[in-house]
């Protein structure tokens, strides 16, 4: 048996910088994972588990998504995330591609400049009181995913179902619905 060895490397967006990055690898055959962030503990950052546990994308640059993707692949069921790790990233709506607090071309055009919001998955209340509280606090429900949604709302957002997929695929952030409960009109989640 020949051993391959192999690495991939992409980037991802500081958290603190928009214009600055943090550069994640993997490398094989020795199962090896790192960010470069001062965060990375040896298993894990906000990066890695953002990028390569959670599959979101607006953060990593899109020339640099293939190389994600293929990383994330590699690295399936590897990452053993601490029962201690606080996930706070997940609360960086603007990191995540909130699109209507991201400058840059992708601006939300909902039914009259609304935010859009899809639900996937089973919710602990019926999804259409979920909908009509959503319309309410002046959100555009949508059944299906497109690629101007602003958020998806998961049931389970580590899923693996075609909605979840075709978000992180366009880099919408994919939210818990305890996250949603808590997520204003601006993007903000307020704890
Ligand atoms: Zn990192």
């Amino acid at each position: 048996m020949k051993s391959h060895s192999m690495q991939i490397s992409f980037r991802c967006t500081a958290k603190t910088d928009p214009d600055e990055f943090r550069t994640i690898s993997v490398a094989w055959p020795n199962f090896e994972l790192s960010c470069d962030c001062d965060g990375f503990n040896g298993v894990i950052c906000s990066h890695i588990d953002a990028t390569l546990v959670a599959g979101e994308r607006a953060m990593v640059p899109e020339e640099d998504w293939d190389l994600a993707d293929q990383a994330m692949v590699s690295v399936q069921d590897l990452i053993l995330v601490p029962p201690d790790w606080r996930g706070a990233w997940r609360q960086d709506l603007v990191w995540r591609g909130f699109t209507s607090v991201r400058r840059g071309p992708r601006r939300i055009v909902g039914e009259d400049g609304k935010p859009v919001v899809c639900f996937t998955g089973a919710m602990p209340r019926p999804r259409k009181s979920l909908i009509a509280e959503a319309e309410a606090a002046g959100w555009d429900a949508v059944d299906n995913p497109h690629s101007k949604l602003d958020v998806l709302v998961a049931a389970d957002p580590n899923g693996k179902s075609a909605k979840l997929a075709f978000a992180r695929k366009n880099g919408i952030p994919v939210l818990t619905f305890s996250e949603w409960g808590s997520l204003t009109i601006d993007g903000e989640i307020v704890q």
